[in-house]
């Protein structure tokens, strides 16, 4: 998608310090952290939500928490335990549309989130 800031830093066109990259996803510190490590996880894929994910893309979602999990240990927030939240639509609080997963560690979170 040509205006989608997801795909751009994707597809290289805008600047991002990319910590993580496959076939299937990226991986890049989120600009606004919530937590010492906040990392968003973003599949090449251009899905604009959770409510998109069909049997056709489903194995992406089990490959996102692999590779959260090996970003977990590489950032050393897998002893103590993180977050991945995936925002959906308005009410989730999704404000870029395109798929992405935080990964958020290093604090204790807090529930229920706001
Ligand atoms: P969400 O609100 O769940 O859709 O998450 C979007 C996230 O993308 C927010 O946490 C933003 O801080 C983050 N974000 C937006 N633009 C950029 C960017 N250019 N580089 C890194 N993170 C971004």
């Amino acid at each position: 998608m040509s205006d989608c800031i997801f795909c751009k830093i994707i597809n290289k066109e805008i600047n991002s310090k990319i910590v993580y990259e496959d076939e299937y996803v990226v991986a890049f510190p989120d600009i606004n952290p919530q937590a010492p490590v906040h990392l968003l996880i973003v599949p090449k894929e251009h899905i604009e939500s959770p409510l998109d994910i069909s049997e056709d893309n489903k194995d992406l979602v089990g490959h996102v928490y692999l590779v959260a999990k090996k970003l977990a240990s590489q950032y050393g927030i897998d002893k103590k335990g993180y977050r991945i939240v995936s925002n959906c639509g308005d009410d989730g609080g999704q404000t870029v549309h395109h798929i992405h997963f935080h990964l958020l560690g290093g604090r204790f979170m807090t529930w229920p989130p706001g």
